[in-house]
C-alpha cells in the first residue's frame, strides 16, 4: 500500500528516540530525512516535501512538549499533524439519497469504482443503483453489469444505445426505487473537447448532487492537472484515487489533490468490489504511522479474556502470527462483548483507530448479542475442518450448515463474510512492526 515504507522506516527512527526526554537537532534531522526519503519515493512534489520538513523541523525544535510527553511522542504527534494537513480533508459524503456522477480518463477505474461505491453504500444501509452511460468503451456495459451483480446492487445499462443522455434518462427512471444513483460516464484518452462537452451534457441532464473525479494513483503528481482541468470544466466535489495497491506513486496523487481545491472521497485498493475505503485523513495517517493506544488496548483485552473464562491454551499471539480461524473469531467476539463499546475498543487499535472505522462496512461493528447467538449456532453445525479453514465452505456446505443449524443460508454467508473482514483486520496487525506487537502483548 502507498507510503507503507514511510510508516515502517519512520517507526524505526522514532524507536531510537525511545527513553529520551529532549530532542537534539540531530534527532530531528534524522526523522526529517526519513520522511523526505519516503515522500520523495512516493512521488510527492519536492517543494511540498521541503515545506513539510521545514515545518516539522521548526515545530519539533521550538514547541515545548506537553508535560509528561516523551521526545518520541512529541515528534510523532507533530509528524502526524503535518501529514494530515498535507493530504487534506475528506470529501463530505452524507449517507442520504443522492446522485453522484463519476468522471475521469479512460482506464482510470471509473466503472470499477461505480460498482465499489454502490457496494459501499449498500453496506451503509442505502439502496444504490449504477447507471452505466459509457457508450464509448466496448465492454464497459458487461463489466459494469457483472460487478454490480457481484456487489448485489441494481444496475442499468443499454449496450445498443448510443446517446449517453438518453441512457441516463432511462436509467434513472428504471432505477427509481434506488436512493443513491451512481452515474458512470465515458472516459477518453486525454482531456479533449469532446469528452468535456459530453460530460457537461450528461451533467446538465442528471443534475448530480456530487461530481466525483476518478484518478489512477499511478499518475502521481499529474493528479493536480487532472483535478484542475475537470474542476474548471464541470466542477469536482471530490476525488477517488484508484489502484493505490499497485503503485509507489500514490503519495504524489494524494498530496497533489490537496493542492487543488479538491478533497478525497474514496481510495481504491484492488480489483474486487470490496476493495474500497472511505478516505479519512486522521485514520489514514494513524494507520501509516502505526499509532493507537496499544497499552490501553492490551489492558482491556486482558481483562476481557479473563472474563471470557479462557482456560484452554488459546493464545492471541499465535492468532496474530498464524491463521485466523473461525474458532479465533468466536473467541474474539466473546471477548469483544466483554470489552465494552466496540467503537472505543477499535479506536485504540493502530490501523483501525481514529476515523478509520468509518471505512469498515457497518457489519464489521455489528456483532450484536443476537447475531452472535446465531453465529454460535451456525458454528456448532460446522465440522472441525470447516472451523479451522473456513475457505473450504462452498455453496454445498453452506446449504448443509444452514439446514443443520436451522439458520438461513444468508446468515451462514454473513458469518463467513464477517470472518473474512476480521481476517483482513488481523492481517493489518501482522503488517505491524514486531516492536509494536510485543508492546501490545506485554502485560
Ligand atoms: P474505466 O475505463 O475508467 O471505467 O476503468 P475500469 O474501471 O475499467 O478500470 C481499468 C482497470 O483498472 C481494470 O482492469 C480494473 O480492474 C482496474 N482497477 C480499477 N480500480 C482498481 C484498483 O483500485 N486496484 C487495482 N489493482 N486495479 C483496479
Amino acid at each position: 500500500m502507498v507510503l507503507d515504507n514511510l510508516g515502517s522506516s519512520l517507526r524505526g527512527t522514532l524507536d531510537t528516540l525511545q527513553g529520551k526526554s529532549r530532542l537534539s537537532k540531530e534527532d530531528v534531522d534524522e526523522v526529517v530525512r526519513e520522511i523526505q526519503r519516503s515522500l520523495l519515493q512516493a512521488d510527492v512534489d519536492v517543494d511540498i516535501v521541503m515545506e513539510l520538513s521545514d515545518s516539522i523541523r521548526t515545530r519539533a525544535l521550538e514547541e515545548d512538549p506537553p508535560a509528561g510527553t516523551s521526545a518520541r511522542d512529541h515528534v510523532l504527534r507533530i509528524v502526524y499533524e503535518e501529514l494530515v494537513a498535507l493530504i487534506g480533508d475528506s470529501t463530505d459524503l452524507p449517507l442520504e439519497p443522492q446522485t453522484i456522477l463519476l468522471a475521469g480518463l479512460q482506464g482510470s477505474g471509473k466503472t470499477t469504482t461505480a460498482a465499489k461505491m454502490a457496494w459501499w453504500f449498500s453496506k451503509k444501509g442505502l439502496r444504490p443503483a449504477v447507471v452505466q452511460t459509457d457508450t464509448f468503451r466496448p465492454g464497459a456495459y458487461e463489466q459494469s453489469k457483472q460487478m454490480c451483480e457481484r456487489a448485489e446492487v441494481q444496475f442499468y445499462g443499454d449496450p445498443d444505445a448510443e446517446d449517453p443522455v438518453e441512457i441516463a434518462r432511462r436509467g434513472l427512471e428504471a432505477t427509481e426505487d434506488a436512493d443513491v444513483h451512481i452515474v458512470d460516464t465515458s472516459g477518453r484518452s486525454g482531456l479533449n473537447e469532446e469528452l468535456i462537452e459530453e460530460l457537461k451534457e450528461i451533467e446538465g441532464f442528471v443534475d448530480p448532487d456530487r461530481n466525483l473525479l476518478v484518478l489512477d494513483a499511478a499518475i502521481g503528481q499529474g493528479a493536480k492537472d487532472q483535478a484542475q482541468a475537470f474542476g474548471d470544466a464541470v466542477g469536482v466535489d471530490g476525488v477517488v484515487i484508484t489502484k493505490l495497491d499497485g503503485t509507489a506513486k500514490g503519495g504524489g496523487a494524494l498530496a497533489a489533490v490537496n493542492e487543488t481545491d479538491s478533497t478525497i472521497a474514496f481510495l481504491g485498493t484492488g480489483e474486487t468490489v470490496q476493495d474500497i475505503e472511505r478516505f479519512e485523513p486522521n485514520g489514514f495517517i494513524s494507520r501509516l504511522l502505526g499509532m493507537g493506544d496499544l497499552k490501553q488496548l492490551a489492558e482491556r483485552v486482558e481483562r476481557a479474556m479473563q472474563e471470557t473464562g479462557d482456560e484452554d491454551d488459546w493464545n492471541p499471539e499465535d492468532m496474530m502470527k498464524g491463521q485466523f480461524t473461525l474458532l479465533d473469531m468466536r473467541r474474539q467476539m466473546q471477548a469483544m462483548n466483554n470489552m465494552g463499546p466496540l467503537d472505543q475498543v477499535l479506536d485504540m487499535i493502530p490501523g483501525i483507530g481514529g476515523g478509520l472505522m468509518d471505512q469498515l462496512p457497518d457489519d464489521a461493528m455489528d456483532v450484536t448479542q443476537g447475531r452472535m447467538r446465531d453465529f454460535e449456532v451456525i458454528m456448532d453445525s460446522m465440522t472441525d475442518e470447516e472451523l479451522r479453514n473456513p475457505r473450504v465452505v462452498g455453496a454445498e456446505r453452506t446449504r448443509r450448515i444452514a439446514r443443520g443449524s436451522g439458520q438461513p443460508e444468508e446468515r451462514v454467508r454473513e458469518l463467513l463474510e464477517q470472518h473474512r473482514m476480521m481476517e483482513r483486520m488481523i492481517k493489518q496487525f501482522q503488517g505491524m512492526g514486531d516492536g509494536d506487537m510485543q508492546r501490545m502483548m506485554k502485560k
